[in-house]
């Protein structure tokens, strides 16, 4: 097939889905690379560094890569077939190559150096300089620097900290896997929802046998102990699950990831160690917007004296309620989610499911359009006759109120057969300038609610209304942007601890009386939320809020200490840390057996090593950014404005905290939080928007 035949080579900038085949994508990607190379060969030839001749240069060719490679991630994510994951699977070894030669280019280094150095840098604009300036810090982690003997330790320590990293996963799944129980009376599943026991008797049909087979997959588990009256299985269960991939535990020392932590962090400190880091925090905080281990350390600490009275006070209700309603003499930590939601239901007797009529997806979208329009002054309207993959698809087009175009995404909203589970946001095309012009960014907006059941619309939960907005949130991110450079344009460029901000933030108002109203319709009266229902909901939010707090601040204090001390970096003593940091913070303390850790794969295997705190860190920067919305209208046009103005149009072109102190006129308030999750009283003020004449 010729190149200019095949459409992810052409597609620009909408991908043209309905042509798309399994058999374009290694050619296509093959070309791009070949293209990307050839870029690269080029660059290093160049013999007067400047941002035209270089980083503009490779940025077109990244662009390129990009574009023809999003359509295909994003099909695999969507519409998975055996022929689509082969071909994906065949591109995913050449992606991760030029990728990782590129970090260790010292003739790029050397080039971005100059350019750098010269005065005409200055004469750069700020998104420009913001480029230079990321490309060699990560140049400098990526090891550049360093003499040869240094760069090929530091290869070395990559590659064993992949392998290490990967085997810990598998540990961990192999583990969850190789536990399973049969269960032949149905008395002792009692309480269990119906849903985990359906998935229970497929187990066990799918072994031939009668009755149920409970495992530790997630949906199982987390039934089980929430809701299972027989205590003796929640407390085998517990175990089990608490002990996977461990040297305790029903399968003790078969799938041990001692060792494996142990040279992880061994490895991690000596990789930061080398590119002259003090600890693998140090290092992993660099490209965040946190500046220190001590400042999380202390944000971190503070929330947890704040949020611990609440907790005790929290565990104390529980206990009382397990000796009073459940007979229960002690709270044992099999116990603690059982008696929980045995407490909500009594108190707030509301479920998602008695919520889903006053949520038609039509509505809550109309709804969302018409809250995003009032706060940051754009449409959203919807174009029919885009090229999409699904006949469920929709796509939009986002505009200014002066009809100026901004944006355009896909919806892709239901759950279907080959498609990935959960809800994300992805970049299709990014915003840029090109020599033909600006280019508009295009997201992908997909979740997995449940798809219409004809005649009636499909209706959401609340929980899903959330995770639209919150999606919504990321997809205005990269929307609204108005940067010229992918490499900081959208959400290209800002730190992992700061990217939920918009996402988070959005949701506010889906917890909003003012917000529920415009969302929310009866599906046969078109009635809004009842305010009784809008109330219990209210309340029900913050349930064990301080229960839930801790225990997120234990998880992260412990991820970041054992990155951040460097006592005994040979012989770092996990269980003592995890011990030390429980005293702390925790009010719930697992017995001494719980190995917690083995199976912490946020932490040991994904992204997030020393970079759990992220999730804390950007619920106080949204609860504070959404607070100047409180004192000054839900709905102001001038608060929305600066929001769009300081944070959704600037991307990774300014420090994180510049761009929040910009919106907020200060540094960001953990009170915030605390306040929103009902720790301390609310101080609200009158929204100046509910007079009538607005
Ligand atoms: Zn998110």
């Amino acid at each position: 097939m010729a190149a200019e035949d095949n459409p992810l080579l052409s597609a620009f900038p909408l991908p043209a889905f309905s042509a798309l085949d399994p058999e374009h994508i290694v050619p296509a990607i093959d070309a791009r690379l070949a293209q990307a190379n050839a870029c690269i060969d080029a660059l290093e030839a160049v013999e007067r560094p400047s941002w035209e001749n270089i980083a503009a240069r490779l940025e077109e060719a990244a662009d390129a890569l990009d574009r023809t490679w999003s359509p295909v991630r994003h099909l695999r994510a969507v519409a998975d077939n055996p022929q689509w994951r082969e071909a994906y699977n065949a591109c995913l070894p050449k992606l991760s190559e030029p990728r990782t030669s590129l970090g260790q280019n010292e003739h790029l280094f050397r080039a971005y150096k100059t350019i750098r150095d010269m005065p005409s840098f200055d004469t750069l604009d700020q998104a420009q300089r913001k480029v230079i300036d990321d490309a060699l810090r990560d140049f400098k982690l990526s090891g550049v620097d360093l003499d040869e003997e240094g760069k090929l330790r530091f290869k070395a320590l990559s590659a064993e900290l992949s392998e290490l990293t990967s085997r810990f996963s598998e540990n961990v799944l192999d583990a969850t896997q190789a536990w399973r129980k049969h269960v032949i009376a149905a008395e002792t599943l009692a309480g269990i929802p119906d849903n985990a026991l359906g998935l229970a008797a497929e187990n066990a049909a799918r072994e031939g046998l009668d009755g149920w087979v409970l495992t530790l997959d997630f949906p199982i588990y987390s039934a089980v102990v929430s809701y299972a009256e027989n205590r003796a299985l929640r407390e085998e269960l517990y175990t089990a699950y608490g002990t996977r991939a461990s040297d305790q535990g029903p399968n003790a020392g078969t799938w041990d990831n001692t060792e494996t932590m142990i040279r992880i962090l061994r490895l991690r400190h000596e990789m930061a160690t080398l590119v002259g880091f003090e600890s693998y925090a140090a290092y992993s905080l660099a490209r965040k917007m946190a500046s220190s281990p001590a400042e999380v350390m202390a944000f971190l600490e503070t929330l947890s004296a704040r949020s611990k009275p609440a907790a005790r006070r929290e565990l104390f209700e529980l206990r009382e309620y397990a000796a009073d309603a459940l007979g229960l003499d002690t709270l044992e930590p099999w116990d603690v989610s059982f008696v929980s939601e045995r407490l909500r239901q009594e108190r707030y007797a509301l479920s998602q499911e008695t919520l889903r009529p006053y949520f038609p997806i039509s509505r809550v979208l109309d709804g969302l359009f018409e809250i995003v329009g009032r706060l940051f002054g754009i449409r959203v309207e919807e174009q029919s006759n885009a090229d999409t993959w699904h006949p469920d698809v929709r796509f939009f087009e986002i505009s200014t109120s002066s009809g100026e175009p901004l944006g355009q995404f896909y919806l892709d909203a239901y759950a279907r057969a080959g498609k990935r589970g959960g809800a994300w946001m992805d970049e299709c095309v990014v915003r840029r300038v090109t020599a033909r012009g600006i280019q508009l960014p295009v997201a992908y907006l997909c979740c997995n609610f449940s798809p219409p059941l004809h005649p009636r619309p499909s209706l959401l939960t609340h929980d899903e209304v959330c995770t639209l907005f919150h999606e919504f949130g990321h997809g205005l991110h990269h929307l609204l942007t108005q940067v010229d450079i992918a490499a900081v344009s959208g959400i290209n460029g800002v730190p992992w601890d700061a990217v939920e901000l918009p996402s988070q933030f959005l949701e506010n108002w889906c917890w909003e009386p003012e917000g529920l109203s415009l969302i929310s319709g009866h599906v046969d009266t078109g009635e809004v939320l009842p305010e009784k229902m809008v109330e219990r909901m209210l309340s029900a939010r913050n349930f064990l809020a301080g229960m839930m707090m801790v225990r997120q601040l234990e998880f992260a204090l412990f991820d970041l200490r054992i990155h951040a001390e460097s006592d005994s970096p040979d012989r770092p003593d996990i269980n003592a840390v995890l011990e030390d940091v429980r005293r702390q913070v925790a009010v719930v303390i697992p017995p001494q057996w719980h190995r917690f850790a083995h199976a912490f794969t946020h932490v040991f295997s994904g992204g997030y090593a020393a970079g759990y705190y992220s999730y804390k860190w950007a619920e106080v920067l949204a609860a504070d950014a959404f607070g100047r919305f409180e004192e000054e209208g839900l709905f102001d046009p001038r608060c929305g404005l600066a929001f769009r103005t300081a944070i959704l149009e600037r991307g990774g072109t300014e420090d994180a905290l510049t761009l929040f102190r910009e919106f907020r006129g200060r540094d960001p308030d953990v009170e915030a939080l605390l306040r929103q999750c009902g720790m301390i009283a609310t101080q609200r003020t009158e929204s100046p928007n509910a007079a009538p004449t607005d």
